[in-house]
């Protein structure tokens, strides 16, 4: 007899397997997925190992296959156990990452007759047992679901137990399918000849009008053949206004085109050649490129490498030809980015260089583009595949290299969901499991990644210059202006006399103004406008948030609260309740600043409304159908837009006083990223910080570009502070719609933890709280956090059973 270890999809499993023995002639693998009886229920597991002896004495046996392959490869199932282990989540959350889309899907129960039916008197049998039994005689296999459609759910559930126990017929089951509805595209096309169009165009051109038909109409007279709409509005500035006029005038006409499921559009692509590397994008190249070699011929080598440029340094063409190189080894790759910049353009670049050999995986993509992207994937028919985080657990078979983009960014790391994994980490142990090598890419890399690359840990690559079309536009110069110095000019605007200045120049220039706002834990803490301070918790050194229901200051790490005082501490002012501002604020105040100009508000409040409305916005301000774009921290990622040349910063200070150890580290990354996107193009650029800490380091080295300096200081102050990384941390929250019961578990757990503690006799675990969660409530029920901070907490909390109620969190980013 056999057995084998199988992770169960079920809540009880937590973080262990259960072992099953696998019936004569039944042949199992490991990573297949299979039915096991459990409980009185059948569920879905995935075989982790075989054995030849149980765990347990009593086993039951498996019921069946789900399906014939492994759904896991076996070095995902290696990552799965880290996962569960090192992130204690649940064993199947774990697994449940790299299965295929839709697969935890309900089960549908079917009814067939056995393989040899017993001789059975059926007269004594009831007249519907009777019918039930004909019907089955009469197709073979059907449905419980049908059955319960026609007898009521109770009866034939209780029928069939009856059928079964008389082994007159048997339950079998299969998984619910996926339901997949055709896509359909809607196409442009003109209904008009190609040269008409052009006269069409070129008249409206002389008239000096209508221009953006004008450009829709030459461009679809240069397709060759109907363009689907999203195209048209990518490539010629569309917009639905647009095609609504040509539509009116009969010249174009609208399309329903069913189409094949697949998320990336080659058609109007032109393959891409790989360009010639600059002596920096050379030796990082050259760098990766013979640890590829080494590791292929089984040689020890470097494995993940820290690539640190500058926005346009050239990385990007870096992981091309990375990957290209990876290839031609007979090996395939994974590139993550931030899901912000899963946009057309980033994967048309990959899409041109590895013509139909890539794959998108996107949550955005319907249940049946995924399922089948993943079947691609898992047959080997992509070199690349790109993604969000989730797309490190692709199925790509001979996997070389993973790339992870921004690895800085926080959307690495899931959050809101078992397991919480961070992709990076994630990354890092797949390719140490199958032998392939990982480039992490940065402007401003995570100050541990940069750590690690500093201990020699990771390789680190530097590309030090922005490649630019012509000589100029270097990196764009930054101002940075003192606001306290404003109010006692008597300036009491949300635009500094600088940034006024600035703003004005460039409009009269006919050039664009980004104003930025970092509206994370904006209001949320109480500052002196006059002198700028900032209220800090005695104890920890974080802001202290200002929870409006009580009008009381909270730190939120200790609980430790205070009465917001009537005048400042340090310059005694009266003006210390100043909560900061926020975009339709700023919107309005522009407005009256500058009258002419047209203003583009964009935040996630718009861009929540619907997955187009993104790339739409970004679209009219790139096409100039406004001046001043304004918006939040989504402005600062990865968007080309060469007029504009001056960037506002109205206030550093929001990002800077995020009760988090980390508001250092995300102010200097926010402020070099929205740096970065001024003077994209020949004009050159400008960026205004405004703050009332012109003198923070976080500021000071953005407004260098001078990543050293930061790092240099942050973790000078990490190791300080005991903070990561020279720490490690786990959150424990917990949530109940009852504030002060949820406040008393937090306390209770902290005793018990204590307790735990010192009877183990655990010296460097030091436990921080509980107070209110930085997002103290969310959908009705509040939070209470309490944090664990030492060498191995994730270990210490691994040996306690953790309640229900609570979640764990190990290694939280975003405190
Ligand atoms: P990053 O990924 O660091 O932002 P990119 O790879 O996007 O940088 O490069 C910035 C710009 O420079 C792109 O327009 C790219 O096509 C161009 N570029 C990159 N490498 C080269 C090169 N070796 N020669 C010429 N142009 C290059
Ligand atoms: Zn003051
Ligand atoms: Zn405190």
């Amino acid at each position: 007899m056999r057995y084998a270890e199988v992770s169960v999809n079920s809540p009880i499993a937590q973080r262990r397997t259960f072992s099953y023995a696998i019936p004569p002639g039944l042949s199992i693998d490991v990573g297949q997925a299979v039915w096991v009886p459990f409980g009185a229920k059948l569920l879905q597991g995935i075989v982790l190992e075989l054995s030849q002896y149980p765990a347990v004495e009593e086993t039951r046996e498996i019921a069946g296959v789900i399906e014939s392959t492994p759904v896991l490869s076996p070095s995902r199932v290696l990552l799965a156990r880290w996962l569960s282990e090192h992130y204690l989540s649940p064993l199947f959350d774990a697994v449940a990452l790299m299965l295929p889309p839709g697969f935890r899907r309900k089960v549908v129960t079917f009814i067939s007759s056995p393989i040899t039916p017993p001789e059975y008197d059926t007269s004594s049998l009831t007249r519907e047992q009777r019918q039930v039994l004909d019907l089955v005689g009469k197709q073979g296999t059907v449905s419980l679901r049908e059955l319960e459609k026609a007898l009521g759910k109770k009866k034939a559930q209780a029928i069939v137990s009856q059928l079964v126990v008389l082994g007159l017929v048997v339950r079998h089951y299969e998984l619910e399918r996926v339901k997949v509805k055709p896509k359909k595209v809607r196409y442009l096309h003109l209904k008009i000849g190609a040269g008409e169009a052009q006269q069409e165009a070129a008249r409206r051109r002389e008239q000096g009008k209508a221009s953006r038909q004008a450009s829709l109409l030459e461009f679809l007279s240069q397709a060759a053949g109907p363009v689907p709409v999203s195209e048209a509005r990518r490539r010629a500035g569309g917009s639905a206004s647009v095609i609504d006029a040509l539509v009116g005038k009969g010249l174009v006409e609208l399309q329903e085109i069913e189409v094949k499921r697949e998320p990336i559009s080659y058609q109007g692509i032109t393959p891409s050649k790989p360009l010639t590397l600059t002596s920096a994008q050379k030796s990082a190249f050259e760098s990766i490129r013979s640890s590829l070699l080494q590791i292929d011929k089984g040689h020890p080598s470097p494995t993940v490498f820290l690539l640190h440029g500058v926005t346009g340094s050239g990385k990007t063409e870096v992981y091309l030809q990375a990957l290209a190189e990876v290839v031609k080894l007979g090996k395939r790759g994974i590139v993550l980015v931030p899901e912000i910049a899963l946009t057309p353009q980033t994967i048309d670049r990959f899409a041109s260089r590895f013509p139909n050999k890539v794959a998108v995986l996107h949550s955005k993509l319907s249940l049946g583009e995924q399922f089948d992207e993943w079947q691609r994937i898992r047959n080997g028919e992509v070199d690349v595949v790109i993604g969000p985080r989730s797309a490190v657990f692709a199925p790509q078979p001979d996997l070389g290299l993973i790339v992870i983009d921004e690895e800085q960014e926080w959307t690495y790391k899931q959050h809101d969901k078992s397991p919480r994994y961070h992709a990076r980490d994630a990354a890092v142990k797949l390719a140490e499991l199958t032998g392939a090598v990982v480039i992490l890419g940065s402007a401003t890399p995570d100050v541990e990644t940069f750590y690690h690359a500093q201990r020699g840990d990771y390789h680190l690559l530097r590309l030090p210059e922005r490649i630019t079309p012509s000589e100029g536009s270097p990196l764009p110069q930054v101002e940075v202006v003192d606001l306290r110095d404003e109010l006692k000019a008597g300036n009491r605007s949300l635009f500094s006399r600088s940034l006024s200045r600035a703003t004005a120049k460039a409009l009269a220039n006919r050039e664009q103004v980004i104003l930025f706002l970092n509206r994370r834990g904006a209001a949320t803490f109480v500052q002196c406008r006059r002198c700028g301070l900032v209220l800090r918790c005695r104890r920890c050194e974080v802001t202290l948030n200002y929870h409006a229901d009580e009008d009381v200051l909270v730190c939120h790490q200790c609980n430790y609260r205070m009465l917001v005082p009537q005048i400042c501490p340090r310059c005694l002012s009266r003006r210390i309740k100043f909560l900061g501002v926020g975009t339709q604020k700023l919107e309005q105040e522009a407005g009256y600043a500058f009258p002419q100009a047209g203003l583009l508000r964009w935040d996630s409040d718009i861009t929540k409304r619907g997955k187009h409305s993104h790339e739409e916005i970004l679209n009219r301000f790139q096409a100039h159908e406004a001046d001043i774009l304004i918006g939040t921290q989504m402005i600062a990622k990865g968007l080309d837009l060469p007029l504009v040349t001056l960037v506002g910063v109205i206030s550093a200070d929001t990002s800077l006083n995020l009760p988090d150890f980390r508001a250092g580290e995300r102010t200097f990354q926010l402020l070099s990223q929205v740096a970065g996107r001024a003077g994209r193009g020949t004009l050159g650029g400008q960026v205004i910080i405004q703050t009332y800490s012109p003198e923070h380091y976080a500021i000071q080295a953005a407004a260098k570009h001078d990543y050293t300096l930061f790092y240099d200081q942050e973790i000078a102050y990490r190791r300080q502070l005991h903070n990561p990384p020279f720490t490690r941390l786990v959150s424990l929250v917990y949530s109940h719609t009852n504030d002060a019961l949820c406040q008393r578990e937090a306390e209770r757990m902290k005793r018990l933890l204590i307790e735990e503690r010192d009877s183990r006799g655990i010296a460097d675990l030091s436990l921080i709280g509980p107070a209110p969660a930085f997002i103290h409530r969310l959908r009705g029920r509040f939070r209470w956090q309490l944090i664990l901070r030492g060498s191995e907490p994730a270990a210490f909390v691994s040996q306690i059973p953790i309640p229900p109620g609570w979640t764990v969190d190990v290694a939280p980013v975003g405190l």
